[in-house]
């Protein structure tokens, strides 16, 4: 059985559908990353699968429980860890003060944080608004660690970085995944970084998946095709 299984999800605006029938199964222990050119549904699929939107029809199993019978409030306790688009953290708290407010016991806490994260422990009284773009980054992966998810999701984590930044972001994802076997949902425009930590991709056109394989058979054909890449 997957960790998570997305099953023909359906989801509308209003009277906008965004999705069409979107499927993806991580495993245990497993990156996947979801792919797709702008506007394609891959936002609005992490919003579905961590209940912040509501499905039309499908259903999204997480360890074996349907959520659609979970509150959603209830959805980050059972292990989804989101990280959203735009890294929000609460900007009038400390470093430390946000990384405490939503922890819950477990492997992560605030000196295994650190450690990946060296200049949160630096900066550890210093209020969130008062940090650069990837420190705020940095923060909001350390809040979502340390609340012992089960499976963590980053949508666009390195969007908008400086180069450097963005580098290290990606060596933390990589250490997370060599170091803990923490099962990773990634979405990101960066496809080479993507290759390097990614065991499995799915490709979402016009909200539908139009694609699922193992990252290596991701062929420059296919991303021609469906990436424009
Ligand atoms: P991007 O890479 O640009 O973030 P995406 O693949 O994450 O794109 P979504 O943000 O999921 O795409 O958008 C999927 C579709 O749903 C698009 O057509 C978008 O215009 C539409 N959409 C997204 N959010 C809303 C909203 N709040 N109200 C109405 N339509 C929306």
């Amino acid at each position: 059985m997957s960790l998570l299984e997305v099953e023909n999800i359906t989801v509308s605006y209003g009277a906008s559908q965004a999705l069409f029938g979107v499927s993806a199964r991580i495993d245990q222990g497993e990156v996947l990353a979801l792919l797709g050119r702008n506007g394609m549904g891959k936002t609005t699929t992490i919003k579905a699968i961590c209940r912040l939107l509501p499905l039309g029809s499908g259903r999204v199993m997480f360890d074996g429980s349907d959520l659609a019978r979970v509150p959603a409030h209830k959805a980050a306790r059972m292990g989804l860890g989101l990280i959203p688009e735009g890294r929000r953290c609460f900007t009038s708290l400390t470093v430390w003060e946000n990384l405490h407010a939503a922890a819950r016991k477990g492997y992560w806490d605030y000196s295994r944080v650190g450690s990946l994260f060296p200049r949160l422990i630096e900066r550890r009284d210093q209020i969130a608004a008062s940090l650069s773009g990837g420190e705020q980054q940095m923060l909001a992966i350390g809040r979502a660690l340390m609340t012992n998810p089960r499976l963590l999701i980053l949508d666009e984590a390195t969007e908008g970085l400086a180069p450097l930044v963005r580098a290290e972001i990606w060596d933390a994802i990589a250490a997370l995944k060599a170091q803990t076997g923490l099962s990773i949902l990634l979405v990101d425009k960066s496809l080479s970084e993507l290759r390097e930590v990614a065991d499995r991709a799915t490709i979402l056109e016009r909200g539908v998946d139009v694609w699922q394989g193992e990252m290596a058979a991701l062929s420059e054909q296919i991303t021609a095709q469906h990436l424009g890449i």
